[in-house]
């Protein structure tokens, strides 16, 4: 399955990998697809059924990569998910008080982002209201499959440790961005997800 290897990623800082190499000069090698038997040729990724060629080495993998989301775009959409729970949170918490005479308010904004993240960050469109609006998306490390949503539950209760650590442990998390080679937070790399361009 020797196949000369894919033309090697260059980081390019946050948001964007980029595949450079001589394409046009390089003759095209060919591979068969072990899952469904297409010419896959130098592609990291079966053009055909998406399944990870067993020649592909790490840089050819990275460089068929989606784009990962920018770190303004996953600020951006967590700053709007935020008021969207804070606005959620509020007109049913207010709304079980004047039904029942009970303030859920504590509890509400303990289970609304819970229920919140791990149905949207689970559903195949991997898409939470900010997402949606900003245009990124929670996937599987490669970027390629939604992650479902007992990942999508783990990602949100690693959180919780996180947020222990008064306001460092979030900052950090959320920071970790800007620094790391995948664009990833503290808890995408727990369950190995990503965020990326839609
Ligand atoms: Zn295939």
């Amino acid at each position: 399955m020797e196949h000369g290897g894919a033309p090697p990623a260059r980081w390019r800082g946050p948001g964007r990998l980029l595949a450079s190499g001589g394409q046009a000069s390089r003759e095209r090698a060919i591979s068969y697809c072990p899952t469904c038997g297409t010419d896959a040729g130098d592609a990291a990724f079966c053009p055909a059924c998406g399944a990870r060629q067993p020649g592909a080495d790490q840089a050819a993998i990275e460089a068929e990569t989606i784009e990962y989301a920018s770190w303004g775009s996953r600020a951006a959409a967590l700053l709007l998910d935020g008021l969207v729970l804070a606005g959620a949170g509020l007109v049913l918490g207010f709304a079980i008080a004047l039904a029942f005479g009970v303030n859920l308010l504590g509890p509400l904004s303990l289970a609304l982002p819970a229920v919140y993240f791990t149905y949207c960050h689970g559903r195949p469109q991997g898409q939470t209201i900010g997402k949606h609006v900003l245009g990124i998306t929670v996937r599987d490390i490669q970027g390629r499959r939604p992650i479902g949503y007992p990942r999508a539950f783990g990602r949100y209760l690693v959180l919780i440790p996180i947020s222990f650590v008064i306001i460092i442990g979030p900052m950090i998390d959320y920071l970790w961005p800007v620094w790391d080679r995948r664009s990833q937070c503290l808890h995408d790399k727990a369950v190995r997800s990503g965020v990326f361009r839609a």
